[in-house]
């Protein structure tokens, strides 16, 4: 994984945020939740008229999508740290995504149920659950990270065959939620959302 500004998506600032401050200035000024928000309505209403059954799942990533690194990444100017992006995965103090915090609310109030599926490595599951459960990401059906043994596959090819997995479970997914393309490519649920990510793309 790199840190790079990132011209992808099909939002409209994609078109004038061109330097690492303009990136700053739309986390910072409450754009980047607006766009967020804007997105989960639309997730919303589609969801409204799919009822939730008994093994209906919204699908979840974590990094840029339940939680929030904007602040931290600024902090190193957008360079990437593996040792320090260890640790701070390790503090498990990483901030709700405010927006996608509220959308996960809503919806576990509507009776729609949760399962987090991340590209972390196993080693940082501990530290995950601590983290998305102080931040009021529960209860949640599931969380899955990376065994030691799909250290190398693709974060596409991981995250489809956990996908796929869970269908063979009997599991249907209602929508599936993430920042980067690799969440998404793959398909196996029925409302894919792409959210925004000028910070990395992996
Ligand atoms: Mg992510």
């Amino acid at each position: 994984m790199s840190y790079s500004v990132v011209f992808t998506g099909s939002i409209e600032p994609e078109k004038r945020i061109r330097t690492l401050d303009d990136i700053r200035t739309y986390y910072r000024n409450g754009e980047y939740s607006n766009e967020v928000k804007v997105q989960l309505d639309k997730l919303k209403e589609k969801l409204k008229s799919h009822p939730a059954g008994e093994k209906d799942i919204i699908l979840m990533d974590v990094d840029e999508t339940a939680l929030n690194s904007f602040e931290f990444i600024s902090g190193t100017d957008f360079d990437f740290y593996p040792h320090l992006w260890e640790n701070w995965m390790l503090k498990g103090e990483i901030p709700s995504n405010e927006p996608v915090l509220q959308f996960y609310r809503e919806m576990s109030a509507a009776g729609f149920s949760f399962m987090f599926l991340t590209g972390r490595m196993h080693i940082f599951r501990e530290a995950t659950e601590k983290n998305l459960k102080a931040e009021g990401f529960w209860p949640y059906l599931r969380l899955i990270t990376r065994l030691e043994e799909e250290d190398g596959l693709e974060p596409a090819v991981f995250k489809t065959r956990v996908r796929q997995s869970l269908t063979d479970e009997g599991y249907r997914i209602l929508a599936n939620v993430g920042d980067q393309e690799s969440d998404i490519e793959g398909g196996l649920a029925l409302f894919p959302l792409r959210l925004p990510n000028f910070l990395y793309q992996i």
